[in-house]
C-alpha cells in the first residue's frame, strides 16, 4: 500500500492569506479561470478586506450553511456553484475553516470532476476520477480534515455519516497557519484539538500498524500532551503544538485505522447528536479500566486547562437510548478489531458496553 499524503505543504504562521495569494498566483490561467473559496462563516464576517484583495480577481467565496456538512448541503452548494459558473468549471477550490468547511471543499472539488450526487460517493474509492485542484486551510487544529483522505457527510436521508473515503479526497495543497486558532472559543477548541490525541493514541493501541504512521502519532501525541500540560492551551506556543498534532495524527490515521473511542463517539453523535469532538471527550469518562493511561493523562489535560464535560447522565440512563447507542457502536467492527482483535465482541459484549455508556453519563 502506498503511503498517502498531502502533496505540499507550508508552515505559514501569521502568513496565511499572504501564503495563499502567493500559491495561486503561481497556477496557469489562474486570473481567467474561477476559484472557488469555501469558508467558514467566522472568517467570512471577521477577516479584513485587504486580505481578500490579495486574491486573484475571480475569487468566488462561498459560505457553506452553519453546522456539519450534508448530502443535501453539498449538492446545494453544487447548484449554487453551476448556476453563478457558466463558462467553465473552476480551477481551484480552497476550503478555510474546521473541518466542516475543510471536508465541504474536498466534496465540492470531487464532484466538479464526478458526476452525480454527494451520497453517491459516500463509501470506499468510489470517486474514480481525480478532483479539481485544492488547497486547504484548517483554522482550528484536531479533526486532522486537512491531512485525511476523506471528507465527512452526513446522508440526509439515511441519517448515516459516512465519508467520501478516496485517495482522491486529499488536499493537493495545506496551509499551516496557528495564529488563525486564536479566536476560536475554549471549549471548541479544547475538544477539537482533543480529536488529535484520539487519533494518535487510538493508532497505537491497535494492531493495525506501519513504520510512517507510528512515527508520526508518537510525535502528535507527544505535542498534544505538551500543549494541554504547559499552561494555556492557546498560548502562542500551544497552538503551534496542537497544530502540528492535528496534521501529524491526521496523516497517521489516513494510513492506519482508529480504535476504541471512536466507534463509541460515533455512536454518540448518531443517536445523541453530539458534535465529534466532544463525543470523543464524553466515551474517555468510562475508559478508566480500558485505556487507562489515555484515561489519567485526559483528566490531567481537562484539570490542567480547567474544562468540564455536560452532565448527560439523564440521556444515558434511557433504557432504549443505551441499546441504540450499542448497536451503533458494534456495526464499526473494524476500528473494534483493530483495538481488541478478532473476538473484540468476548471482550466488549452487549452488557458491557451498556454499562460503559451508562457510566459516560456523569463524572
Ligand atoms: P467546525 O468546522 O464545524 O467548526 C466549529 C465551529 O468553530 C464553527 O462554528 C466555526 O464557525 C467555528 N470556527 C472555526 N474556526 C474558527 C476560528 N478560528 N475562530 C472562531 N471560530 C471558528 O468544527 P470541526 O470540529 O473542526 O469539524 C467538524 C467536522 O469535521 C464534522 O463534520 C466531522 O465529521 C468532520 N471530521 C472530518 C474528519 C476528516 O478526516 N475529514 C475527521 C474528523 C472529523
Ligand atoms: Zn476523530
Amino acid at each position: 500500500m502506498p503511503f498517502i499524503c498531502v502533496d505540499q505543504v507550508h508552515v505559514a504562521r501569521g502568513e496565511a492569506w499572504k501564503q495563499l495569494a502567493q500559491i495561486l498566483a503561481g497556477r496557469p490561467n489562474i486570473e481567467s479561470s474561477t476559484m472557488v473559496v469555501i469558508v467558514d462563516q467566522h472568517f467570512s464576517e471577521n477577516v479584513q478586506e485587504s486580505e481578500w484583495m490579495r486574491l486573484p480577481r475571480k475569487s468566488l467565496a462561498v459560505v457553506p450553511p452553519p453546522g456539519e456538512p450534508t448530502t443535501n448541503s453539498i449538492d446545494d452548494l453544487m447548484k449554487g456553484l453551476g448556476e453563478q459558473i457558466s463558462e467553465q468549471i473552476p480551477s481551484v477550490v480552497v476550503g478555510i475553516g474546521g473541518g466542516s468547511a475543510l471536508d465541504t471543499a474536498k466534496a465540492i472539488a470531487n464532484l466538479l470532476t464526478n458526476s452525480g450526487r454527494a451520497a453517491d460517493y459516500q463509501g470506499w474509492d468510489l470517486v474514480t476520477r481525480a478532483g479539481i485542484d485544492s488547497i486547504g486551510v484548517p483554522t482550528i487544529p484536531g479533526t486532522g480534515a486537512e491531512a485525511s483522505r476523506t471528507c465527512v457527510l452526513i446522508n440526509s436521508d439515511t441519517g448515516v455519516k459516512l465519508g467520501m473515503n478516496s485517495n482522491f479526497s486529499v488536499f493537493d495543497e495545506v496551509i499551516l497557519d496557528s495564529d488563525l486558532s486564536l479566536t476560536v472559543p475554549r471549549e471548541t477548541y479544547f475538544f477539537t484539538a482533543m480529536d488529535s490525541y484520539f487519533h494518535a493514541v487510538e493508532l497505537l493501541g491497535g494492531a493495525a500498524r506501519n513504520l510512517i504512521s507510528d512515527a508520526l502519532a508518537r510525535e502528535a501525541r507527544q505535542y498534544a500532551y505538551d500543549a494541554f500540560t504547559e499552561g494555556d492551551m492557546q498560548s502562542s506556543a500551544a497552538r503551534e503544538k496542537l497544530l502540528k498534532a492535528s496534521f501529524l495524527a491526521g496523516t497517521a490515521i489516513a494510513n492506519g485505522m482508529v480504535g476504541l473511542v471512536h466507534p463509541m463517539s460515533a455512536a454518540l453523535s448518531s443517536v445523541l447528536g453530539l458534535g465529534h469532538g466532544l463525543a470523543n471527550c464524553i466515551v474517555m469518562r468510562a475508559m478508566s479500566e480500558l485505556m487507562e493511561t489515555e484515561y489519567n493523562e485526559f483528566r490531567l489535560f481537562m484539570r490542567t486547562q480547567q474544562i468540564t464535560l455536560p452532565n448527560l447522565s439523564r440521556e444515558l440512563s434511557d433504557k432504549n437510548s443505551v441499546d441504540e447507542l450499542v448497536k451503533a457502536t458494534l456495526v464499526h467492527r473494524r476500528p473494534l478489531e483493530n483495538a481488541l482483535g478478532p473476538d473484540f465482541d468476548r471482550r466488549l459484549t452487549h452488557s458491557r458496553l451498556a454499562s460503559l455508556f451508562t457510566a459516560m453519563g456523569t463524572d
